[in-house]
């Protein structure tokens, strides 16, 4: 587990950028925090180092599909979905299969977590500064991490 404290959203979205380089077919993100920490913004970021131009917020669609990306991209929002069986309609593990990268807002609204993910918390200290905590379970998703965190060790002061 390690953090990175950011003073502007510029700055938050170059680490997202940094962060989807490293993003493989079949990684899960799983966002937590509040409206308007940060979780869209991360995405895009992590949208933007793929290729993809313009992100939609998903928030009135639920789901956003990018296919044309390598990995592809599923961009879910659980801000209005709390049951299970809700969730297991998105047949999210079915993306997974077929190689998708999935991030998911509301991860708070979700259960019945698959084991293996990368958690990013991001926590709204004032109007401006960010706490974004990152972890994560299972080797592949560790992996992953770990060359994150010693990518952005270059360039930012990790706690
Ligand atoms: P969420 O999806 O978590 O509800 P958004 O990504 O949609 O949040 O919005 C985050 C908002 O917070 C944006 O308006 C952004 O400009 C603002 N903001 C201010 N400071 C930061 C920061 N350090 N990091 C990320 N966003 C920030
Ligand atoms: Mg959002």
């Amino acid at each position: 587990m390690f953090s990175i404290t950011t003073s502007t959203p510029e700055e938050t979205l170059n680490i997202a950028k940094c962060f989807g380089k490293h993003i493989e077919a079949s990684t899960l993100v799983l966002f937590y925090g509040d409206l308007g920490a940060g979780k869209t913004l991360f995405t895009q970021g992590i949208g933007n180092s793929l290729g993809i131009k313009r992100m939609k917020s998903p928030s009135f669609i639920i789901a956003s599909e990018y296919e044309d990306t390598t990995p592809p991209l599923l961009h879910i929002d659980l801000y209005r979905i709390s049951t299970q069986r809700e969730i297991d309609s998105l047949e999210i593990d079915n993306y997974l299969r077929d190689g998708f990268a999935v991030c998911v807002e509301w991860s708070e609204n979700w259960k019945e977590l698959p084991k293996d993910h990368i958690k990013i918390e991001i926590k709204k200290i004032s109007e401006s500064t960010r706490q974004i905590v990152f972890s994560a379970f299972g080797q592949k998703h560790e992996k992953i991490l770990s060359n994150i965190k010693e990518d952005l060790a270059n360039d930012y002061a990790i706690n």
